[in-house]
């Protein structure tokens, strides 16, 4: 605490991941022995960066890179980038820090990392958000390699920010190096089913947790917060699950739609025309309301899927939800659920998946998508959806078993924390005080 003060997120993280290690601590002492855990809580590295870029209009703009190389015992970095305006050190940290178990759990050879910028590509045109990540990339470029560290999207950075970054550094090593960057496009080493995966993850690791409790998704009532990349998604795997995904919301309000999400119009009207979710009900007509501001988590479901942001599911949330009838939460955002929260859910004995377990099939997939890259081969969509089922609920395995082998049956954030850490923990023993 007193070595980096003032980060809230980032001790908020370290302090969720930290509570749930001392039966290690008693039952693995050869695990937790010197330093292991001041030497996990410290990245290995952190970059900061100017980046100036030039608007439509000819002014010169000055945003702040960051790259967090946190943790790379068990691969190259691995992590999104973000762009939005309240990104910052801690911000980026405490993701980087979650990123090291989330990659851990995925069973895949990848360490944690993640960066971003606090610029914002709303209401900016396309070659503004060119000429930023051009900029951006012309520093980036020195610390990322496919070997060393590997960046992909997250808020703010989909396929056409992908595109400009990978253009850059293509031209700046004169190197076609596939392996560098995931969430390309399909025609230039991306990946089929990584826009996807995130969301469909999500959905199959919720679906495994139902099912643990003879519970079904099918039939059920979905509410997701946001509308981007992974909100989406995810409602469409629960839509395609039988479930009815009846509201999404997005920074400026949420909407409910009880006959189910027009989730074509959606798409069309938050991924294309990078439009406000308030459009999708003008379109949409009267079967759709739109409510400005407010909790989109005020709307009764039996599922909930927190995908927009960190903290955006308070204690008050939890407990209106609890006073509805959920029977499960599960993250699709990183960290969306704050700590009193998910107190309150797992008293009232809700169902609850914690983001560094539930939202891994996004960087699982980068994973295949570098595997991809490394073999000069591109997979089938089915096959890769295949793969990333399989690994949600290998995920979902690890996490439960774990739990039990502890003594704390049910709770899939100890599982997920412990399952992490010894993987991660494990390997940083093997390689020395590094
Ligand atoms: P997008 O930028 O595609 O979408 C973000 C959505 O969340 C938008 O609808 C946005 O609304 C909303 N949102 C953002 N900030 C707030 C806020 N403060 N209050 C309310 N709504 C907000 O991002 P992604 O879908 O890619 O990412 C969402 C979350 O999922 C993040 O936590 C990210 O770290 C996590 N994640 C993403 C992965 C990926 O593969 N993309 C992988 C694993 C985790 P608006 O349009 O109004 O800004």
């Amino acid at each position: 605490l007193r070595r980096n003060p003032g980060e809230r997120e980032f001790h908020q993280a370290v302090r969720e991941v930290l509570e749930s290690l001392p039966v290690v601590v008693e039952r693995r002492p050869e695990l937790c022995d010197g330093s292991l855990l001041d030497r996990l809580c410290e990245p290995e590295r952190q970059v900061i960066f100017r980046v100036p870029w030039t608007d439509d209009e000819g002014r010169v703009h000055v945003n702040r890179g960051f790259r967090v190389e946190f943790n790379s015992a068990l691969g190259p970095y691995k992590g999104g980038l973000r762009f939005h305006p309240t990104v910052n050190l801690d911000i980026v940290k405490f993701l980087a820090f979650e990123q090291t178990f989330k990659n851990a759990l995925t069973g895949m050879p990848i360490g944690g990392g993640k960066g971003g910028s606090d610029f914002d590509p709303k209401g900016r045109s396309d070659a503004e958000v060119m000429r930023f990540c051009q900029s951006f990339m012309t520093e980036l470029q020195r610390h990322i390699g496919e070997h060393t560290d590997v960046p992909a999207g997250d808020t703010g950075v989909g396929a056409r920010e992908i595109g400009y970054l990978f253009g850059q550094y293509r031209r700046i090593t004169n190197r076609f190096e596939a392996g560098v960057l995931t969430g390309k496009g399909v025609g230039w080493g991306g990946s089929h089913a990584r826009p996807e995966a995130t969301g469909y993850g999500l959905v199959v690791f919720t679906a495994e947790m139902l099912r643990v409790r003879d519970l079904d998704l099918d039939g059920m009532r979905v509410v997701v917060s946001g509308s981007g990349n992974v909100a989406i998604h995810a409602a469409e795997k629960a839509a395609a699950s039988g479930a009815t995904v009846v509201a999404c919301s997005d920074s400026g309000g949420y909407v409910v739609d009880e006959g189910g999400l027009d989730l074509d119009l959606l798409k069309q009207v938050k991924l294309t025309d990078r439009a406000r979710l308030s459009a999708y009900a003008e379109q949409r007509g009267a079967d759709a309301e739109y409510r400005e501001g407010g909790r989109v988590w005020d709307v009764a479901c039996d599922v909930a899927l927190p995908c927009a942001t960190q903290n955006e599911l308070d204690e008050d949330a939890a407990r209106t939800l609890i006073g509805n009838g959920v029977r499960a939460v599960a993250e699709g955002a990183n960290m969306p659920t704050t700590p009193e929260a998910v107190r309150a859910l797992r008293e009232a004995d809700v169902l609850f998946a914690p983001g560094k377990a539930a939202n891994a099939g996004g960087v699982a997939t980068s994973a295949l998508e570098m595997q991809q890259n490394a073999s000069r081969t591109l997979w089938t969509f089915e096959k890769t959806e295949d793969r990333l089922t399989e690994i949600m609920k290998h995920i979902h395995h690890t996490c439960h078993e774990t739990a039990e082998r502890y003594g704390r049956p049910g709770d899939y954030v100890a599982g997920a924390n412990i399952a992490g850490f010894e993987l991660v923990g494990e390997s940083m023993q093997a390689q020395g005080i590094i």
